[in-house]
């Protein structure tokens, strides 16, 4: 239902996306985000909110409904 009123191309990007910035910003063992640090030299408490923003994504658009994938989370 929803699938079918966003580009789909657009959706698979979007979730490509989230999946890199996930993955990038994920937590040091201080608890500070690792690509907060590398990306920007920033002392961001993890979750960051790039890292909020990639796991509201991930978890509102599950890629299994648009290519059969799986997310590796
Ligand atoms: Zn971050």
């Amino acid at each position: 239902m929803m699938a079918s009123t966003i580009d789909r191309q657009a959706l698979v990007r979007l979730v490509a996306a989230a999946s890199e910035v996930a993955h990038a910003h994920s937590a040091r063992p201080d608890g500070l985000c690792a690509g907060c640090l590398t990306e920007r030299s920033r002392l961001a408490p993890s979750p960051c909110a790039q890292a909020q923003w990639a796991r509201s994504v991930l978890d509102r658009y599950r890629v299994g409904a648009v290519t059969g994938a799986t997310v590796a989370r």
